[in-house]
């Protein structure tokens, strides 16, 4: 069944609704803030209107509450994590990509096991306990075992103060039973974008492989979940096609799976398109996103999904990280390399793209903390078994406090101590010790306890 045409991709009323919906009324936009602000969601017309707005005092209208429902639902925390190539192997000809098939000018490889080791020690040793597996589409040898071998391999390293605790996997679209496979080795979320949803530019610019056909690709995520992945990623490559199109596509997308499994992508990635060794439309994307719309986009999704994460890579320079945690962003990477092997030994003409912020995590975690965010490692819902229904259950504001504001002060405590800067250090415990001390409840007792545990010198404490 998943190499149907996916009529839940329905671009006719994609064009029809924003058609009825542009230049809206600043009373309409209001009224879609105001239902915004209830917290439960938006539909396809909410989403078409808020598109709409260009005028800026209408723009900041949606940009507040964006930070009004981002700040109620998620507080100050950030949840940081890295990317971890493993192979630039790759059969598809995607025109924007630096991996793709014909490429010559970039050295491939596919990490051995024991390379793989290397680089996870690298990244557990500057404080990481989130991966991202990254991979182009074709494996060496084994096939796709070789992935469900590197994710072992991700887990089975332990360093002095740590190891990665939870793996997410960003590769090309399994069948169900390799699904099956990948979530029995324990993977977190399964990420993977459409990049377009407008098939007759998905068609222009995947013009050889397996990518080529679109069914197989935007079935993906209903394999994962019948497979009973629960926590499932989606995205856009941003810059291909008319922004606002690809906004409400991939509503369809989101209220398709909601209505299929009772639950919508764990988080939403919003990649913009870089520049890439030998690639004319990743210098001169079609449809480029300005610095406004991207904040926009962010701002959007933020009110139409409230309890999805919205991911910011380091894509994007950090003063455009820096404004849209504001905005939405839930969680971000950091100190990432998207050549394999880059953590051991960079190169970066080998990478995938050209990267916007190439800071190492202890300054993107000072930088965070100085903005009074919450750096988080914590992996606590994904191993309590809080995942896909079970988490948007507990994600109600309150609940999610109770937890994740604890479980983030007490992970980072433990980055703090175990791997940070002194100077880093610093600006961090004094951040602990003012947001403990504005908490209250339950929040403040378990906060306070857990912190204790972690100075005590314990580690991976959570509840
Ligand atoms: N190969 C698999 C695939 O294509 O789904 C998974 C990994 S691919 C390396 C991860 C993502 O990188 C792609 O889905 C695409 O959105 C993004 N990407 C590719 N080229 C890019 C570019 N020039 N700028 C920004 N993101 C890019
Ligand atoms: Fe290969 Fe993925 Fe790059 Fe396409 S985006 S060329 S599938 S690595």
């Amino acid at each position: 069944m998943y190499n149907v045409p996916a009529d839940f991709i329905n671009e006719a009323k994609v064009w029809e609704t924003l058609e009825q919906n542009k230049n809206p009324e600043p009373a309409k936009i209001k009224e879609v803030l105001s239902k915004a602000a209830e917290m439960k969601g938006l539909n396809l017309a909410d989403v078409a209107v808020l598109t709409s707005i260009s005028d800026p005092e209408m723009l900041a209208e949606l940009f507040n509450m964006a930070n009004t429902v981002k700040e109620t639902i998620y507080g100050k925390r950030l949840v940081l994590f890295a990317p971890l190539y493993i192979s630039n192997l790759c059969a598809n000809e995607c025109l924007y990509c630096a991996f793709r098939a014909t490429n010559k000018a970039i050295d491939r490889h596919a990490l051995s096991q024991e390379h793989i080791a290397r680089e996870v020690e690298v990244l557990i040793n500057q404080g990481h306990k989130r991966v991202l597996l990254v991979a182009g589409e074709s494996y060496p040898k084994k096939g796709f075992d070789y992935v469900l071998e590197s994710i072992r391999t991700i887990y089975s390293v332990k360093s002095e103060h740590g190891e990665i605790r939870r793996v997410n996997i960003n590769v090309a679209p399994l069948t169900v039973d390799e699904f099956k496979l990948a979530k029995a080795e324990g993977i977190g979320t399964y990420q993977i974008f459409q990049e377009t949803y407008h098939r007759e530019t998905y068609k222009k610019v995947h013009v050889g492989g397996k990518k080529r056909d679109y069914n197989w690709r935007v079935w993906a995520l209903h394999r994962a979940m019948e497979a009973g992945i629960d926590d499932v990623g989606i995205g856009v490559l941003f810059g291909l096609f008319d922004y606002r199109f690809e906004i409400m596509a991939m509503m369809q997308h989101i209220f398709e799976l909601e209505d299929k499994f009772g639950v919508g992508p764990h988080t939403i990635s919003v990649p913009r398109m870089e520049p890439a060794t030998n690639s004319d439309i990743a210098s001169h994307p079609p449809f480029p996103v300005s610095d406004i719309d991207f904040r926009k986009i962010v701002a959007i999704l933020r009110l139409a999904v409230p309890y999805t994460g919205i991911i910011m890579s380091t894509r994007e320079t950090a003063k455009m990280r820096r404004d849209t945690f504001a905005l939405g962003v839930s969680q971000i990477s950091a100190g990432s390399k998207t050549n394999p092997g880059g953590y051991e030994e960079d190169d970066e003409i080998s990478g995938q793209f050209s990267l916007g912020d190439h800071r190492l995590l202890d300054e993107v975690i000072r930088d965070v903390a100085s903005m009074g965010y919450i750096p988080s490692f914590c992996t606590a819902c994904y191993r309590l078994g809080r995942t896909g229904q079970d988490f948007m259950d507990l994600a109600k504001p309150g609940d999610i406090r109770l937890h994740c504001g604890p479980n983030g002060l007490s992970s980072f405590k433990e980055y703090l101590q175990n791997y940070a800067s002194p100077e880093t250090r610093e600006i961090g415990d004094q951040l602990i010790r003012e947001t403990i001390a504005g908490l209250t409840g339950v929040a403040k007792q378990r906060a306070e306890k857990l912190v204790k545990r972690v100075e005590a010198g314990r580690d991976d404490v959570y509840c």
